[in-house]
């Protein structure tokens, strides 16, 4: 698997994720995403919406703003709760996570040798004397503070005054959206338990240690779902809210895999006690082998009643359900499978990255599913300065447009097209030459038909024009490359 450095600078060069406010030095840990990483993101988002609401026949969707009662985050928990443990170094004044200390490489400076400033792996003693870190990581010298709780919510004030009354928080997760709106939108909607609200949306957390590219920042997006079922019902002799947390585990543990990310990549871990959310009975996290390690993908968690209760105790609002059969108000256990545009960007573009030597020369190839992949389809002129065939890749590329992601180039040689496009994993190219125009000069008509390249296999057809649009919805809709170039001639991949 590609590291991080590469996968950075890839996304830099080839303009999926710059550096946020570069020119002016950068702002840490904050990142904008550029021409191909917002149709990454829009693909993402558009595929979990589609899976997780649209498809299903019980979950309904909403927008809350990011901005809400202050009072929220008291109910919630978070103000009291939603902290990380810090220390602080006393004489570099750096700050990190105490209960992420040991994961970091450390500065030590060996009293057993002369030449004697090390940087040790985390967790690990120094060869030499076999001392453990003991002072700041960072600088190798100053003792670190005891640790203090630091609150993760990010502070604003509303309005013109700067004082108590007009604080409030932007959301750390957007999970808190669908309590408040639950009644509104059961009374809307009127739908029987069990059934789901889901967001997808910014939520800001002020993380003391953010971090490995996309992976930890302190501005995020969320797609988060809420799954109420009613604690009353059993699904063949589990407590429902116990099948349905299973259930969710297992349909977002295959969610990643459908869209291309490698079995081998993916893991469940069981959260210990010790470690379960104050809302939590239990939570699983879907972790992801990332170029740094395995870490969370997204974690589902069975939130019980403890939000609506919250919620109902703290505004004297009624959040219950009404249960025709059994004849009483129930309060709703819920499921929550929350994850992270971001994290699942980096997961699905770290999985896909292949370096590989094709006829001697190193290829590399973003093996993104067609669904994932930013690009759909290239349209690429073999010769820029032939009129005819600039004019019809360019009426190729604007009709399938209207279908899917498709660009035109012609910056450079065919085969460096190619090349390109493998590498923000387009998965196919269509090249018009001169023997699709033909040449009024000599008289001669073009055939009417284009080349299709895969990316994968780089295998080549000859396509009539007139064919590529049904011909695209089947390949892009799912449909194998060898069923549909056994249909038509192969065409000598002279350069690709
Ligand atoms: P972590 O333990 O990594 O801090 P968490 O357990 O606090 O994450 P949750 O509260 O479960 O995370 O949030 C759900 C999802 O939101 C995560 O699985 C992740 O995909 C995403 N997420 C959370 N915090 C961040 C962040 N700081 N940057 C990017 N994505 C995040």
């Amino acid at each position: 698997m590609a590291d991080m450095e590469t996968l950075v600078s890839l996304c830099k060069r080839r303009g999926f994720i710059f550096q946020s406010s570069e020119i002016y030095g950068g702002l840490a840990s904050s990142w904008d995403y550029g021409p191909l990483g917002v149709e990454l993101r829009r693909n993402i988002r558009a595929l979990w919406w589609r899976d997780v609401v649209q498809l299903r026949r019980d979950v309904v969707g909403l927008e809350a703003a990011i901005l809400m009662h202050a009072r929220v985050w008291q109910t919630s928990g978070h103000l009291e709760r939603f902290t990380d443990p810090m220390v602080d170094c006393r004489e570099c004044k750096r700050r990190f996570r105490a209960d992420q200390l040991d994961e970091q490489p450390w500065t030590h400076y060996c009293p057993a040798k002369k030449d004697n400033k090390f940087v040790i792996p985390g967790a690990e003693p120094c060869k030499h004397c076999g001392a453990r870190r003991a002072l700041c990581p960072e600088c190798g010298k100053g003792e670190l503070t005891e640790p203090r709780q630091f609150n993760l919510m990010l502070k604003t004030f509303l309005g013109p005054v700067e004082d108590e009354a007009a604080v409030t928080y932007l959301r750390p997760e957007t999970a808190q959206g669908m309590f408040v709106n639950f009644d509104n939108v059961l009374q809307a909607v009127r739908r029987k338990l069990p059934f789901g609200i889901a967001q997808v949306g910014k939520s800001f957390r002020n993380e003391i240690t953010p971090g490995n590219f996309i992976f930890r920042t302190r501005e995020f997006e969320q797609m988060e779902m809420e799954f109420f079922v009613n604690p009353l019902d059993t699904v063949d002799g589990q407590p429902a809210d116990e099948y349905w947390h299973e259930f969710w585990i297992q349909e977002r543990f295959a969610w990643y895999q459908r869209y291309g990310i490698r079995g081998e990549n993916l893991r469940l871990r069981e959260h210990p006690k010790e470690e379960l959310s104050h809302y939590s009975k239990r939570t699983v996290d879907i972790e992801y082998r990332f170029p740094m390690g395995w870490s969370e993908l997204e974690g589902i968690a069975n939130r019980t009643d403890y939000d609506l209760k919250a919620h109902a105790a703290a505004t004297g609002k009624s959040l219950t359900y009404y249960d025709e059969e059994r004849k009483t108000h129930v309060v709703p256990y819920v499921v929550e499978p929350a994850g992270g545009v971001d994290r699942s960007l980096l997961a699905f573009l770290a999985d896909a990255h292949h370096a590989e030597e094709v006829r001697g020369e190193k290829r590399v190839v973003l093996r993104f599913h067609p669904e994932i992949a930013p690009v759909k389809i290239a349209v690429l002129p073999l010769l820029r300065n032939r009129e005819e065939i600039v004019r019809e890749a360019w009426a190729i590329r604007d009709a399938l447009a209207r279908r899917w992601t498709a660009v035109y180039d012609d910056t450079a040689a065919i085969g460096r097209l190619y090349r390109r496009q493998d590498e923000v994993g387009t998965p196919y190219c269509v090249t018009v030459d001169v023997r699709t125009v033909g040449d009024l000069a000599k008289g001669e008509a073009g055939d009417r038909r284009v080349t299709i390249r895969d990316r994968d296999s780089m295998g080549q057809i000859r396509v009539p024009v007139v064919e590529l649009e049904p011909v695209f919805a089947e390949l892009l809709g799912g449909g194998a490359w060898s069923v549909v170039a056994a249909r038509y001639p192969a065409q000598a991949a002279a350069s690709g």
